[in-house]
């Protein structure tokens, strides 16, 4: 049987139970009914593999031991409670670790490819999933390839394979069937899934979709992508890993000691378990991922779309953002404003469509031109429907228009070449019209067309058409010029042949900046981030948005593509602080502006929406690709999307990145300052010889249970007003500085001195349970006062309680939980609460609040100081 790209493309239409016109949608319904057109996952973990491997952790085998050694110490409830813990840690930490992936997942199928097919006659925009065999698939530049598909016609479409076959180059491909056997590469006529389509169109008739592509095939082969950690988890898997080492050290030592002081064994041994269950952070991770996951989650909404969980902490470093003008600085709202036409610049109105002249101008407008107007609605680039637009105002049907015409050649836009040309017969005469880039243009025209006629173009129509282009570009106008060629019948269009044309005429639009712009650009300002603008436009049209929203100011240096090629590394280097606008750039020129500021160690984002911006957005840190305007192939090289395509949004989740991180940093400090008074105590009565404070199910309570419940609070700290008043935070630097340690030490020390008061005051009743109590009691209390205390460096005078419900929640909630473990006698028994008097408890609140008054007023008096 002959195999796909053996087959006429008629054959394979036949074969495919399809036509050009696509399939009906009642067809394509029943044909995903045989499989959506997903890569099913290589090898998933499934639940019972996540919870066993939460028994790997090197802390909870600490734990595991602890129950062993209350377990032969007859301490059958401590047993029962800590076995008990350690199941429920293992089932949140799955449950959590399956609730992180889903929202990634869902973050994923956000961000997943659309895909242009012919269904019913009609092109429509669907999501890939939905991508059946038979499908009449549209490719253009940009687009992700998202099945295998036979080409049936073809306008110079090229193809990056190198997913498939690892060849970086682009492959031609042609429409023609081949009779031989060829291997998959030299399959010139198909386009296979997971390529990208750099140049060109064609229409693609589907034959494989899911695991029957070629990618499909190899799929179950490659390996099930590895969890990437982000470099905050990975450091706090790094500190815990440290910890661990420590505490078992510390707690040898401890044990030694009581062994020493001729302390049965079994009791040392149960001083040694109770210092490790108090230092380690059981929640700790769990808090990091979930933190993380509300931060991406909260993020969606307010349209960025986080790719890769490393990309939220990123985005507090970021230091320069590099964004594009069309679209994302600017509305992307195109209105013809002036022409420029025979040594006069009019409005579209004024145009006469009896002058030839006038006429062909229209041609070119409404002919080198993809966009269409459906029900009102402009589809396709804003720059051509914008022109379409303009013909509507000159009462000229540009569909009547397209009818009467056929176009015979073409060569789409790019932006590196910044022309598009098209060939039609014209009057009965075979003409290439050409529009583009103006100061391109030039160097390829040769003659003017004006009311009198053909004639060369002299040096002084090149200073008019300059001077013309410089007067609109000075009010941020985008101006087009538009020129043509009669060229013989058996002319061929191609990329050299864009020359020797004739000059119509220039047209001049506006698109106005986004309304949010100026004041995002001021808040990046105040938050020490510098914006740059990297535009494909004219370098005096980008500099005059450039000044209207505040990116270039008195001083500031624009420089053009042309320019920066002319420069040498160094002298770039020089430049750089003082550019804020780049123009007339090409894909190359944005990496190396990107290298230039993160060679002075910034940590750059980075926008693009081209095909050709791919390698860009991976070189930048932050890369940002567009979610309405931009092409699947910047989507997949980017770690965020934008779905609202706003400059507003990359500033909303900087401040958002800098929220979480800032939130991540708080909740560290509440678990490990809690967790630095629960040692410092039971080191405390080690080396005083006094009796055991805590039993270890009391420090699991409070690790797991109360303090779990502010840390997450603290974790959905809503965002400061003054986060964007601070300087991007230092990449290098970690959370885990010596000021934040030694902030963790005194905080620990205060918490630890209130509970040992508390301690040494039960002792003084007699009765060492109730020290034990009030002790245990203390510690819960303060460590959940203490959530407070961390939810900001600011007072709580200042930052009100009712800024962030969750943590007074939170509070609530653990000191409910502490009084049932107190009242309920079930419960008192398993924990080994001794009862207590009112006095006590009185004096228990009294002592446990004490360390949050004295961090309240530290706070008040250092931000008096500030
Ligand atoms: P940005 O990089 O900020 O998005 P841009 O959209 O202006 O800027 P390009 O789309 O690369 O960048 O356009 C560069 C130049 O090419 C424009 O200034 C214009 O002169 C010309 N141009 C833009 N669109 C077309 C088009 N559809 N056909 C022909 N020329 C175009």
């Amino acid at each position: 049987m002959k195999d796909w790209y053996q087959k006429s493309g008629e054959e394979v239409l036949i074969d495919l139970h399809t036509k050009k016109e696509g399939l009906s949608s009642e067809e394509a319904v029943t044909l995903l009914e045989k499989g959506e057109n997903i890569l099913s996952e290589g090898k998933k973990k499934s639940t019972l593999q996540v919870f066993v491997e939460q028994f790997k952790d090197l802390l909870v085998i600490i734990l595991i031991a602890a129950a062993t050694i209350s377990m032969i110490s007859g301490n059958v409830e401590s047993t029962v409670v800590i076995v008990a813990v350690i199941m429920l840690n293992a089932i949140l930490g799955t449950v959590q670790h399956e609730k992180a992936q889903k929202s990634l997942e869902s973050l994923k199928s956000l961000s997943s490819p659309t895909a242009k097919v012919i269904r019913d006659g009609q092109k429509i925009e669907i999501n890939s999933r939905k991508v059946v065999p038979g499908d009449i698939l549209l490719l253009e530049a940009g687009d992700m390839v998202v099945a295998d598909g036979r080409i049936l016609n073809n306008y110079s479409l090229q193809v990056n394979e190198s997913s498939l076959t690892g060849e970086s180059t682009n492959v031609d491909k042609e429409e023609v069937a081949f009779d031989n056997e060829m291997p998959l590469a030299d399959r010139t006529n198909m386009v296979y899934s997971g390529s990208l389509v750099t140049y060109g169109r064609a229409m693609v008739a589907v034959t494989g979709t899911g695991m029957d592509t070629e990618i499909g095939k190899i799929a179950s082969l490659m390996n099930a992508t590895k969890e990437k950690k982000t470099p905050l988890q990975a450091s706090m898997d790094q500190f815990s890993s440290r910890l661990a080492a420590i505490i078992m050290v510390i707690c040898a030592l401890v044990f030694l000691l009581s062994l020493y002081r001729r302390m049965p064994v079994l009791d040392s041994l149960m001083f040694a378990v109770a210092l490790a269950v108090a230092a380690i952070p059981e929640a700790l991770s769990s808090i990091v991922t979930i933190v993380q996951a509300m931060g991406t989650q909260r993020m969606a909404k307010e349209h960025a779309i986080i790719k890769e969980l490393k990309a939220v902490e990123s985005l507090g470093c970021v230091s320069v953002i590099c964004s594009d003008k069309t679209g994302t600085l600017t509305q992307n709202k195109m209105t013809v404003q002036d022409i420029y036409i025979d040594g006069k610049t009019m409005m579209p109105e004024d145009m006469d469509i009896s002058s030839q002249l006038h006429r062909y101008l229209i041609y070119d407008a409404v002919l080198t031109n993809d966009s269409a107007i459906v029900e009102g609605k402009g589809i396709g680039d804003p720059t051509e429907y914008a022109l379409l637009e303009m013909t509507g105002k000159i009462k000229v049907s540009h569909d009547y228009l397209r009818d009467l015409m056929h176009r015979l050649e073409e060569l789409p836009f790019d932006s590196d070449r910044k022309l598009m040309s098209t060939k039609y017969r014209l009057h009965g005469v075979p003409t290439v019209l050409t529009k583009g880039a103006v100061d391109v243009l030039l160097d390829r025209m040769t003659h003017i067309r004006t009311s009198e006629g053909i004639r060369e173009l002299d040096q002084k129509d090149r200073e008019e058409i300059i001077n013309q282009n410089q007067r609109f570009s000075e009010n941020g106008l985008r101006v087009l010029g538009f020129a043509y060629k009669e060229v013989e019948d058996d002319h061929v269009l191609s990329l050299n042949s864009e020359t020797g044309f004739t000059f119509l005429g220039l047209i001049s639009m506006v698109d106005p900046p986004r309304e949010e712009s100026k004041a995002a650009v001021m808040d990046a300002k105040r938050a020490g981030i510098r914006t740059v603008m990297i535009t494909g436009d004219h370098k005096i049209t980008a500099t005059a948005i450039a000044k209207q929203i505040g990116i270039f100011e008195e001083g500031d240096l624009a420089v053009t593509g042309a320019e920066l090629d002319a420069m040498t590394d160094e002298e770039m280097d020089q430049k750089i602080t003082k550019t804020s606008v780049y123009a007339r750039v090409s894909p190359e020129n944005k990496i190396r502006i990107v290298d230039a500021w993160q060679r002075r160690g910034n940590i750059v984002s980075m926008t693009g929406d081209g095909v050709n911006d791919a390698p860009a957005l991976k070189k930048a840190d932050i890369g940002v690709a567009m979610g309405i305007t931009g092409t699947e192939v910047s989507k997949d090289a980017a770690s965020m999307i934008l779905s609202d395509d706003n400059f507003a949004t990359i500033i909303k989740a900087v401040a958002n990145g800098r929220n979480v991180y800032r939130n991540i940093k708080n909740a560290i400090q509440f678990l490990l300052s809690g967790n630095t008074a629960g040692i410092l105590s039971v080191l405390y009565t080690s080396l005083m010889a006094l009796p055991i404070p805590f039993a270890p199910v009391h420090l699991l309570f409070i690790n797991l249970l109360t303090d779990s419940l502010p840390a997450i609070a603290i974790g959905m700290e809503p965002a400061e007003h003054d986060l964007l008043g601070e300087k991007p935070r230092d990449p290098k630097e970690g959370i885990l500085t010596k000021e934040f340690l030694l902030k963790l030490l005194l905080q620990g020390a205060l918490i630890s001195a209130c509970t040992m008061t508390a301690f040494h005051i039960g002792l003084k009743s007699g009765s060492p349970a109730v020290a034990s109590t009030m002790a245990f009691a203390t510690l819960t209390l303060s460590r959940l006062f203490h959530g407070f205390n961390c939810r900001s460096k600011y007072s709580l005078f200042k930052i009100g309680f009712s800024s962030n419900w969750y943590s007074l929640g939170a509070f609530f909630a653990g000191v409910l939980l502490l009084h049932l473990v107190m009242f309920v006698p079930l419960l008192s028994r398993l924990f080994s609460v001794a009862p207590l008097s009112g006095a006590q408890l009185g004096m228990i609140y009294g002592l446990a609040f004490i360390p949050t008054v004295m961090i309240q007023i530290s706070k008040v008096i250092k931000s008096g100081n500030q």
